[in-house]
């Protein structure tokens, strides 16, 4: 009787305690702004049955997929034993399922709980190993102090004291019941426990009874301490992966979330958009987020339920690179954030500031400037997690808040705004790059009635950059040779603006959205070709929500599209024999999801294709995206250009081919850097299609 209500007591308390500790997390997620999450429910369900339920994405990298799946099965399948220990605890009971089950079910059951309490030791244990002697790298990384690595060991050994309890409080019992020292149906041998029998037999009674004691009090006790531990833990995952994978972000990796606040400012100075509807006296909404509280909730849910497995870190080429910026340390600062937001509140009342942000005091703005954007670290995470939109609500604070983007960026934002171009070239010249060509403008086309079926978009890397004028000559060729019916916008082109927004400037990004639209609209634009994937992503996730909607097209897709109708051909012989790697454009293959229109194409053309070690989603960045194109790159110990131009250099390829503007710049630099250049040549697709044609 005493032990029951002992029992009872602790089992409230555990209760009580965890609920409290639950509420605190759950008011310091409630610290960011609202956000509704209720579309597309039956799509959030099958994802989280697929990454979280099915642990769909841990098992990309299968050693330590399948240890933590040993792990997570095999904690939930021994906790079906907690049934029975919390029954007992309460009635006083001795193995209480015995007389349901009968001696054959019973031990059954218990030999497959039993079955998997070892694979969970044998899985923690590996993973002791791999942290410690391995010394894997990701686990040692600078934000892996004292604390994370001493919570990541505390949980592992945790968990294998549970288990060696609850076997061996099996082995023990197992001796008493056979030795009628305990009462009810003799059960057992059970399988994996068997192993202390040998070992057991030869104690007395008494310390049996002990052992059996010892290894039930120490599971229960350890299982609700480990329940009110998890709160101050990264373990806190075990149950927020699964609400934060259902809200995870459906649709394009590379679409970012629109700024409504700034719209009806850009609406207002594009005269769109009546100043009445925008009195004066209407509070400013502040831009971006300097502190949790600037955030979403979905952003610090995101950051409980950071495992801080690295995953995202180690494939980050930032930080491969040796930069500061490291995705995990990101979700680790804004959980500490808010969990001393959440303290602060508590202590001096929800108007206290501390003079504190999540701006500055924890992250800084050399790690902000670091990104590439790649969406590498959102591929790779486990449970969904989103760093990359934390880091671009972070520069938006810093470039429209507190104007303080890198030199080279506001020379860029300068030169979109005057230019609408990120260099300083005049919008007249926009469509000097078609000389000698037969390219139909929309605006003649349109006057003479005609609405041509494609809007080809050249891009400002396409009328402005020498390297990628070749490019859209050369897919002009391509689409004369096909007899498409299509015209560009030529003066009328302007910026996409996704330079902009990827920098931090939603306003410009707006601004020239806003214009680029008005002009498409006017023309009755349906369909869109374009061999710019910044310029195709935002084209096709962007525009549409400032009224803009399209069907766009990627270059590799169109062409696609034409092998797959028969009406492109490539017979030509020019590059066979030649072997040629493709790299995957971030903004086309991580942030779009095409790997195979490229692909495609590329094994229509007589040739020898290989393929870089890291391909397809797990791609790495050329190091352009985000603004880092036009900037300087931070502190580090290599260039990421260079390190993809030596990915490929490794495949033994004569070319190495992609389908973008920037990357083909950062490749070619590469190449250059690495003095290949005699060996290996870089091309966009277009190119090949077109020397293959012989065009
Ligand atoms: S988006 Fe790319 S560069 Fe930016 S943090 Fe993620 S992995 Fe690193
Ligand atoms: S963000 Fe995701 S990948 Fe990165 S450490 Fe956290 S759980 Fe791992």
């Amino acid at each position: 009787m005493v032990s029951q209500i002992i029992f009872v007591i602790l089992l409230i308390a555990a209760i009580l305690f965890f609920r409290r500790n639950v509420k605190i997390i759950i008011r310091n997620i409630n610290l960011g702004k609202d956000l509704d999450i209720s579309d597309n429910k039956a799509e959030r369900w099958k994802t989280m049955f697929r990454v979280a339920i099915g642990q769909g994405k841990m098992v990309k990298r299968p050693i330590a997929g399948i240890l933590h799946i040993f792990v997570y099965v095999g904690f939930l399948m021994v906790n079906v034993e907690m049934i029975e220990i919390l029954t007992d605890g309460i009635l006083g009971t001795h193995r209480v399922l015995r007389e349901f089950l009968g001696a054959g079910g019973y031990s059954a059951l218990v030999s497959i709980l039993e079955f998997f309490a070892l694979a969970v030791i044998a899985a923690c244990a590996t993973f002791l190993w791999r942290r410690n002697v391995l010394k894997i790298k990701r686990f040692h990384s600078r934000e892996m102090t004292s604390w994370p690595r001493l919570d990541a060991n505390l949980i592992l050994i945790t968990e294998i004291l549970l288990m060696l309890a609850f076997l061996s409080m099996n082995a023990a019992d197992y001796l008493l019941m056979h030795r009628g020292a305990i009462g009810g149906l003799a059960v057992g041998p059970f399988m994996v426990s068997q192993i202390f029998v040998p070992w057991f037999k030869n104690f007395n009674n008494e310390t049996l009874h002990f052992i059996e004691q010892f290894g039930w009090w120490f599971h229960i006790v350890g299982v609700f301490a480990f329940l009110n531990y998890i709160p101050y833990s990264k373990h806190f995952h075990v149950f927020l992966a699964f609400p934060n994978v259902w809200y995870s972000k459906l649709g394009p990796l590379a679409k970012m979330p629109n700024m409504p606040e700034i719209t009806k400012e850009v609406k207002i100075m594009l005269g769109v958009l009546a100043e009445e509807e925008n009195p004066e006296d209407e509070e400013m909404p502040s831009f971006g987020a300097k502190d949790v509280t600037d955030l979403t909730w979905k952003n610090i849910m995101n950051a409980y339920s950071c495992t801080e497995c690295g995953r995202c870190t180690s494939v980050c080429p930032a930080n491969l690179t040796g930069k500061l910026l490291s995705p995990r340390h990101i979700m680790m600062a804004v959980r500490d954030r808010a969990e001393e937001v959440g303290k602060n509140i508590d202590k001096h009342g929800k108007d206290y500031d501390d003079g504190k942000a999540l701006l500055g005091d924890y992250i800084s703005p050399e790690e902000l400037w670091a990104c590439t954007s790649c969406n590498a670290c959102v591929e790779e995470c486990p449970v969904d997690i989103d760093p990359l939109e934390i880091i671009l609500s972070l520069r938006r604070n810093l470039v429209l808040e507190e104007s303080k983007a890198p030199a080279e960026i506001n020379t860029v934002f300068s030169n979109i705004e005057n230019n609408g171009a990120p260099w300083q070239f005049s919008p007249e010249d926009r469509l000097l790059w078609a000389e000698g060509l037969d390219v139909p403008v929309m605006a003649d086309v349109f006057a003479q009635g005609k609405k041509p079926e494609y809007l080809f978009w050249v891009s400002s890397a396409g009328c402005f950059d020498d390297r990628y004028k070749k490019v859209v000559r050369d897919f002009v060729k391509i689409l004369n040779h096909l007899k498409v019916d299509f015209a560009v916008l030529g003066t009328e082109e302007s910026d996409s603006g996704d330079v902009a927004r990827r920098a931090g400037n939603d306003m410009l990004f707006q601004m020239q959205a806003m214009q680029n639209i008005e002009v498409m609209n006017g023309y009755e634009v349906k369909k869109i070709v374009t061999c710019d994937p910044h310029d195709f992503n935002v084209l096709k996730n962007e525009y549409p929500e400032l009224g803009g909607k399209y069907e766009v097209l990627h270059h590799t897709q169109f062409l696609q599209q034409r092998l797959a109708d028969g009406s492109l051909k490539i017979e030509g012989d020019a590059f066979a024999g030649k072997k040629i790697t493709f790299h995957d454009p971030c903004y086309l293959g991580r942030g779009n999801g095409e790997f195979d229109a490229p692909r495609d194409v590329l094994n229509a053309i007589p040739s020898l294709k290989v393929e870089m070690k890291k391909n397809r989603e797990f791609s790495m960045c050329c190091g352009a995206g985000g603004g880092q194109m036009f900037k300087e790159a931070e502190k580090g110990d290599k260039e990421i250009f260079i390190d993809r131009t030596e990915q490929a250099i490794e495949t033994g390829a004569d070319i190495i081919c992609t389908a973008c503007p920037f990357c083909l710049t950062m490749l070619t630099d590469g190449v250059k850097y690495t003095n290949k250049e005699e060996e290996i040549k870089n091309y966009d697709l277009a190119e090949l299609v077109s020397i293959s044609l012989g065009l």
